[in-house]
């Protein structure tokens, strides 16, 4: 059996602390600079044949950049939460990514967008769902995590609160690219020319019509852990569908004694079967590794329910996973040397 040594080094924690008689308790035996943080950028139909040098090169370049903005925090002493949201948004900014910039466009022809962010630490989490003017939901959790009394705001409240916490807000043009409009044509007209009901032929979509989200996980110098997730969600969706990335458990998820994990695919398979959850609640109950836990939830409960998709995870320790289910995933991770690990097919593992 595996040991869990963040657990263990917390009991031991525990055991000196309460023989010296203080009350105090700490947890933070990581050792400093042991800092480490994993990205993605979506998972799909991401095959050597679908992509250009070029875009292969845009892709890694991106990714590069977004790891390196996370780590520069991490490297400054920064925390967690921090690390990820600045990783995040450089993701969110490129219109590369199915985020803010170059997010998906709605049936109507619109950009919803959502997001969520977790704590590890404290348990704290924030999440927006459905926004349409907001510069950086993944700004916008943070702030619903720390100055509002709830975990999950949407629509125009969401917006109003952003306003009032004085996030930037744009047109919601702002997030138009005209290769995901030119992706809305086509998914409607295979829509239409569908034999079965609308919804049923949105589910059965080819995959690279639907991906694309970002996130990030990542460990402070405290040992602290933090998850984060940012998506236009899936292209032609409609009647305020909602997907996993903003749904705390499915999407997203944060517990300094298990994991974090930040999710991508196909969000209604990551919702029913809480994947970011189940996965972090193998590492904690069963004392799994997080590469067995992801390997158990990606390769098994949800393809063999017939979900798409993959997952990063990271523990307090800096150890990572990034499995998928697809054929490929835009990913990344940086660990105490600071050295760029960039893949993007699953022939990179
Ligand atoms: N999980 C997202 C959703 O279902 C889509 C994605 O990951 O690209 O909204």
């Amino acid at each position: 059996m595996k040991i869990n040594t963040t657990k263990s080094k917390l009991l031991l924690s525990v055991l000196a602390t309460a023989m010296l008689g203080s009350t105090a308790v700490s947890a933070d035996d990581h050792k400093p600079n042991d800092i480490a943080i994993a990205i993605h950028g979506g998972a799909g139909t991401i095959t050597r044949a679908n992509l250009t040098a070029e875009q292969e090169q845009a892709y890694k370049d991106k990714l590069q950049e977004a790891l390196q903005a996370g780590y520069a925090v991490l490297d400054d002493g920064g925390d967690s939460t921090s690390a990820v949201i600045a990783a995040i948004q450089i993701m969110e900014a490129s219109p590369l990514f199915n985020s803010g910039v170059g997010a998906v466009y709605t049936w109507d022809g619109e950009h919803e967008l959502d997001a969520s962010l977790m704590e590890g630490k404290t348990g704290n989490a924030g999440a927006v769902a459905g926004v349409k003017t907001v510069k950086s939901p993944i700004a916008l959790t943070r702030e619903v995590m720390e100055k509002s009394v709830h975990v999950m705001l949407s629509g125009e409240g969401a917006e109003s609160f952003a306003q009032k916490q004085g996030l930037e807000l744009v047109d919601n043009s702002y997030f138009n690219t005209d290769h995901r409009y030119q992706q809305l044509l086509r998914a409607k007209e295979k829509i239409k020319a569908s034999e079965q009901p609308e919804q049923q032929a949105w589910e059965y979509l080819d995959l690279d019509y639907k991906y694309g989200t970002v996130g990030a996980v990542a460990v402070d110098k405290e040992g602290n852990i933090s998850a984060g997730t940012s998506t236009g969600g899936m292209t032609a969706k409609r009647y305020g569908r909602i997907g996993d990335s903003p749904i705390i458990g499915a999407g997203t998820w944060a517990d300094n004694d298990s994991c974090a994990v930040s999710a991508t695919g196909h969000g209604e398979y990551f919702i029913r079967y809480h994947v970011a959850a189940d996965i972090c609640s193998r590492v904690k109950y069963q004392n799994k590794s997080v590469a067995e836990a992801g390997d158990e939830v990606i390769h098994g409960v949800l393809q063999e329910a017939g979900g798409a998709g993959g997952v990063i995870i990271i523990d307090a320790d800096g150890n990572i996973a990034m499995p998928f289910n697809t054929e490929g995933m835009y990913r990344g991770y940086m660990k105490a040397d600071g050295k760029a690990h960039i893949a993007i097919y699953r022939e990179d593992d």
